[in-house]
């Protein structure tokens, strides 16, 4: 009987190995970036080609190599962070294993170029499927510059098994928003075959998050901050009404190193509770750090997961810091007006008495009949109900300088309202019940109204376009194409990035926030056909006919069921608007029904019988 069992030759071994840690572009791209962390670098370049399938290169100006170490980094278990197992309880670097340049090596075809600051030359070596291919002294900018080219090139089966561009782009892109959050101090570029898809300055985790995800979620941050014995805690979540259909912000971050925890998550979302509608995923940035003694990282090979030695107390730590940042910044609806500091307008100094603001009651106010100008100075119907004392005094003629408007003083009492004060009727109104009088308005109007004066308010500023990660092309007839071409300027600046591509095609590059990319034709279209029957109207006021198509086409978007408390943010989003009693096509936006008005018509009934 002949034996059987064999060694593996090293190169399959390798390649087996390989597998565990590389199982797409990105998780090279991962590796890769936490190297350059781990160098000290201080600006990171990202070039990918075709998803990652042909090329990933990070370029970085880290500490560099030696000639040596450069030709030791591609060996397996060959690290500088590490030279003995207890290294292992406290690790602080990202890397530790030693396997990632040698598990890339092993393949694909990789180029290292790499140089310290204090050496004159730098040094390249070409490595493919692990077989060293040449090195050579180059002159190169100090730091090191990793080519990851044609992954998988050695084994079809698993370069067949990579999903599509799209798919393995998403990955990409995920990978670096992972480490771009982690590292606001580091300047990160992206650039995707050729274009490029991020810049990213070197800032704090605000301006990193609004970098990458937004300007808009500067408004909805709410930070975080607590220190207990064993963890810190920082970063932001964004507050609950922004929360997603789909799990996707989520990000942890433990001692710097990105981390799933759905353990931690739980925690996050219980911090919550009722605030977030069912069906919804809160976005979030935590940073938590904790002595590496307390912390295995060493679970699985690609590293998204640690364990906390007393998982349960950080658990209770994350959910209290979660309810008490939501508290402070005052997003959890109150029932309490009286505590309301919002309508406290004169504040209440020692040894001083606080004057009412002066508002004039005109208790024959009718909204439907109210002067359109701004700055009325009228309060609505039943609104001495609402604040007693100050109806009185207001009563009683006190004026002092400062009144409220109409406006304000309405929206600020909205705004103190309890999220249960509000709602829906079907799919297509929205209620508000305030005491002594109940308001609706069609949802499609005040979403329409509240992006249409976003739109205007922010033209010509960068907020009002996304990027596409994928520009594409819209190719129109010869006359259309040439009416687009006079108003080119105006949908620029309403969010439309858009250049001329020859043959009556253009390739948009950017949209408008908060449109879909599949509806780009469409809208374009559209806004050439108000172009077309509205040529006059277009001509005085072409910016805001514009407005109205891109606001109309993301307003049809929003039909998913709204949480009272989304309800209460649109209404508040709208108060906030220039005109926030006026749908974009000057109607009312609001029916009032009052107290008053229901007695009356009850009386009528009765009076009848
Ligand atoms: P690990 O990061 O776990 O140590 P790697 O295989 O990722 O293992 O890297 C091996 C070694 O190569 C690192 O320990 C480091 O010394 C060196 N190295 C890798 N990338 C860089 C880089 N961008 N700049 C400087 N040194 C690097
Ligand atoms: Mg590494």
């Amino acid at each position: 009987m002949s034996d059987i069992i064999r060694l593996l030759p090293d190169a399959v071994a390798s390649q087996i190995a390989a597998g565990e840690v590389i199982q797409r572009p990105a998780s090279a791209l991962k590796e890769m970036l936490e190297n350059a962390v781990d160098a000290g670098a201080r600006q990171v370049q990202v070039i990918v080609r075709d998803a990652g399938k042909t090329l990933v290169q990070v370029v970085d100006d880290g500490c560099g190599m030696t000639e040596n170490d450069a030709r030791m980094s591609f060996e397996r278990h060959a690290t500088s962070k590490i030279r003995k197992a207890e290294d292992l309880f406290l690790i602080r670097t990202m890397g530790f294993r030693g396997e990632a340049l040698a598990s890339i090596a092993a393949i694909a075809q990789v180029e290292l170029r790499t140089r310290r600051t204090e050496d004159e030359t730098g040094i390249l070596i070409r490595i493919d499927g692990s077989d060293v291919k040449s090195q050579e002294v180059v002159s190169c900018p100090p730091g090191t510059s990793v080519s990851v080219k044609n992954l998988f090139f050695n084994i079809p089966a698993r370069r067949n098994f990579l999903k599509s561009n799209a798919a393995e782009t998403r990955h990409i892109v995920e990978e670096f928003h992972r480490v771009a959050i982690a590292h606001p101090g580091l300047a990160v570029s992206l650039r995707h075959d050729g274009n490029e898809v991020y810049r990213l300055l070197a800032g704090n985790l605000r301006q990193r998050i609004t970098g990458i995800f937004g300007k808009p979620y500067n408004e909805r941050l709410v930070p975080l901050e607590e220190s207990s014995m064993s963890v810190k805690i920082s970063g932001f979540i964004a507050k609950p009404q922004f929360a997603r259909k789909t799990r996707g912000e989520q990000y942890f971050f433990v001692n710097g190193r990105y981390v799933r925890d759905p353990y931690l998550n739980h925690a996050v979302c219980g911090g919550m509770d009722e605030l977030l509608a069912t069906g919804t995923y809160p976005s979030y940035f935590i940073n938590i750090e904790a002595d590496p003694a307390h912390l295995d990282v060493n679970i699985h090979p690609s590293k998204t997961e640690v364990k906390f030695d007393d998982e349960r107390l950080v658990y209770s730590v994350m959910k209290a810091t979660v309810k008490r940042a939501l508290g402070r910044f005052s997003v959890t609806p109150t029932l309490d007006f009286e505590n309301e500091r919002a309508f406290e307008v004169p504040l209440e100094k020692a040894g001083q008495t606080p004057k009412p603001p002066a508002i004039r009651v005109d208790r024959n106010y009718n909204p439907f009949t109210a002067d359109k100008q701004e700055g009325g100075g009228r309060a609505p119907a039943g609104w001495e109900q609402m604040f007693p004392e100050r109806g009185q005094a207001a009563n009683a003629g006190v004026e002092t300088p400062g009144r409220l408007s109409f406006e304000s003083s309405e929206q600020a009492f909205i705004a103190g309202m309890a999220a249960e004060h509000f709602g829906t009727m079907g799919h297509r109104y929205l209620v508000v019940r305030k005491p002594g009088e109940i308001m609706i308005a069609s949802r499609f109007s005040v979403t329409e109204r509240i992006y249409y004066s976003e739109l205007l308010r922010h033209a010509g500023s960068n907020s009002v376009s996304q990027q596409e990660l994928f520009p594409q092309a819209v190719g129109f007839n010869a006359a259309d194409f040439t009416l687009l071409k006079e108003i080119e300027a105006d949908v620029q600046r309403l969010g439309f990035d858009i250049r001329e591509f020859g043959n009556n095609t253009f390739v948009v590059h950017g949209i408008p926030s908060g449109m879909e990319s599949s509806d780009t034709r469409r809208v374009l279209e559209e806004v050439l056909e108000e172009y077309k029957h509205h040529a006059t109207t277009f001509k005085s006021a072409k910016k805001e006919a514009i407005a109205r198509v891109i606001a109309r086409n993301r307003a049809r978007q929003s039909r998913d069921p709204l949480s009272p408390a989304e309800v209460k943010e649109l209404v508040n989003t709208l108060f906030g608007s220039d005109k926030p009693y006026y749908a974009v096509d000057g109607t009312q936006l609001f029916i009032r029904i009052t107290e008053e008005e229901l007695n009356e018509r009850f009386q009528a009934l009765r009076s009848q019988e």
